[in-house]
């Protein structure tokens, strides 16, 4: 039976990129070696690296002066690199969910940390507008996309200070202005490659700004220095993201994606609020992701939680079940996701409701 992946993460990723990793595997780039035993610092995995942040930069426009670095750790050490190497005193947070409650409590442990705003009283179901962000303060910081509460923020702001953000699940899914950004950073596992590498755009003028040491590893320098090449970079990962990065080139880039994951998200959430059975769980439209798009059973229904979840996994259709945190059931159509997986969803959604 055909499956439909619908993990938030690690989650689904192109075809194209299983396919010639699987190949690098075996044979990379001619070497008749594996890519998972070869010399990171080979004119061959070193080429990999070079195209991975070249395309990268290309696909995002990144302006010159910023750096795009391959990391090990996940956007979980980023949520302390961020601190140790741009919080001079005090830093703000925009508190839309528990990965950026993880990065708030983590920038407590550097100095003041102001959080501007929170939605935690409602289950973070919405992304708060109204609030100040402290002049004084070294950065503000914000995450995109919020992968467990399906909320997003979809547009760059305009702020006076330095601003970080986490992108971790909606990096290469829209048109960004990097120059809006100091630093942007993410875990690879949602839209790019296997769970292993972290990606970081830093502008390089924001660095040498602390007082404090920062252990080489943690410090953008070092690897801005060495080009990821300081230590061993998670090569197969890095392989693989530069696959997925060929993919979204070959396939138009990221106003390309951009469109068609409007237009998948737009028919499953015009379902969502169709279908008597189901409501969505963020309140305003405008704060719906593109990306995890979040959904519960009406109240009068709430006893088919687990029935549905049993439907919809008899049909081929895996990874759909919520957060614990908000329950329910999550469809993440990530870029790599077709369009006929989202149908086939809407389908069994339609085919439920009428057997109830
Ligand atoms: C998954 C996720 C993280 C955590 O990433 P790790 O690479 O596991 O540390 C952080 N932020 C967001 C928005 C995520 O979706």
């Amino acid at each position: 039976m055909k499956k439909h992946n619908f993990y938030a993460g690690p989650s689904i990723l192109p075809r194209f990129t299983i396919e010639e990793t699987a190949k690098a595997l075996h044979d990379f780039a001619g070497t008749g070696l594996s890519l998972m035993e070869i010399s990171h610092r080979s004119k061959e995995f070193v080429a990999v690296m070079d195209d991975a942040q070249n395309l990268f930069k290309e696909l995002l426009q990144i302006p010159s002066g910023y750096h795009v670095l391959f990391l090990g750790g996940g956007a979980s050490t980023q949520f302390a690199m961020v601190p140790y190497n741009l919080m001079k005193k005090k830093s703000a947070y925009l508190n839309t969910g528990a990965w950026a409650s993880k990065a708030l409590k983590e920038a407590k442990n550097f100095g003041e940390m102001v959080e501007v705003a929170s939605s935690k009283e409602a289950t973070f179901n919405y992304i708060p507008k109204d609030y100040e962000i402290p002049t004084d303060a070294d950065y503000f910081h914000i995450t995109t996309n919020n992968t467990i509460y399906g909320t997003e923020i979809k547009e760059d702001m305009d702020i006076n200070i330095p601003l970080v953000a986490d992108m971790s699940s909606d990096i290469f899914s829209r048109p960004i202005d990097i120059s809006k950004y100091t630093v942007i950073y993410g875990g690879a596992q949602k839209n790019l490659a296997p769970a292993g590498v972290t990606f970081v755009i830093v502008k390089e003028d924001a660095l040498g700004k602390v007082d404090r040491v920062i252990p080489a590893m943690l410090d953008y320098r070092t690897h801005i220095d060495k080009e990821s090449m300081f230590n061993t970079p998670p090569c197969v990962p890095v392989y693989a993201a530069l696959q997925t990065l060929k993919w979204l080139k070959n396939n138009g880039g990221i106003e390309a994606m951009h469109k068609i994951n409007i237009e998948k998200a737009g028919i499953l959430y015009d379902e969502m609020d169709r279908n008597k059975l189901f409501k969505g769980t963020v309140v305003n439209a405008e704060d719906r992701s593109l990306m995890n798009i979040t959904f519960v059973m009406n109240d009068e229904y709430k006893e088919l939680d687990k029935d549905f979840l049993d439907f919809v996994s008899s049909k081929g259709m895996v990874g759909l079940k919520g957060h614990r945190s908000v329950g329910g059931f999550r469809a993440s159509t990530y870029n790599a996701l077709p369009k006929e997986s989202v149908k086939a969803l809407i389908a069994v959604m339609k085919e439920f409701e009428s057997k109830n």
